[in-house]
């Protein structure tokens, strides 16, 4: 048995593509049923991608009672704001509570308002240049193991596309060939961020005979 750190139907489903293609079976927190504890909402509390996605394998490999676990953490970075919202993504509006919508419209207002800033103060060294990164992060008994993925994109002025979540109607990457928001679950499920991140980890576990 091997355990998705996540309680997002989601993220099960976009990962659940990958894992069947190692022919590997993928459960979640909920299927287990762990139930939520305070701990759990401080694992996302550090400063960098690589901490917070240790820190959820490593704690639902423990909870667990030591079924190898995968953790992840993911975001946007956008370069003329400095690499904002980065690991923030999630709670940068401010409004961490809202229903998952409401959340995205709240980040997404406050991108293009943040981007219309910029565009203004920075006019000759403006650029709208972004990446989505992704770091799966593996605990199991032998130990840990870890990867990045990203995908480099640019941020729009407005919004294409219906699919997705998160800030991908304003986010068009090249190697996607359009919006996240446009793009296909199958292809989103090849090129992502997320994909990138977890098909480096399980190539890299399969070499090590860990999977
Ligand atoms: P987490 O990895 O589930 O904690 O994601 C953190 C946040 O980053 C999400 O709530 C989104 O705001 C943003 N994000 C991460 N991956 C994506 C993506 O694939 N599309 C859109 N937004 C994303």
């Amino acid at each position: 048995m091997l355990l998705l750190a996540t309680r997002s139907a989601g993220k099960l489903r976009e990962l659940r593509e990958i894992f069947d293609e190692f022919r590997l079976n993928i459960t979640d927190v909920p299927s287990l049923g762990i139930p939520e504890s305070l701990a759990e909402d401080q694992l996302e509390r550090y400063e960098t991608f690589e901490e917070n996605a240790l820190a959820k394998a490593r704690y639902f490999f423990d909870i667990s009672g030591g079924v190898p676990t995968f953790g992840d953490d993911s975001g946007m970075c956008v370069d003329v704001l400095g690499g904002e919202p980065g690991v923030y993504s999630k709670r940068w509006s401010g409004s961490e509570n809202l229903a998952r919508k409401a959340l995205d419209a709240a980040n997404n207002a406050k991108l293009v308002a943040r981007m219309a800033a910029a565009r203004k103060s920075n006019e000759k060294g403006f650029t709208d240049s972004a990446r989505y990164v992704c770091v799966a992060a593996f605990r199991d008994h032998l130990g840990e193991e870890m990867r990045r993925g990203e995908i480099e994109g640019r941020v729009l002025e407005n919004p294409r596309g219906s699919g997705g979540f998160g800030y991908d109607p304003y986010f068009e990457a090249p190697d996607l060939g359009g919006t996240f928001a446009e793009s296909s679950i199958e292809n989103t499920a090849r090129k992502s961020h997320r994909s990138r991140a977890f098909r480096a980890l399980l190539n890299a576990l399969r070499a090590q005979g860990r999977l």
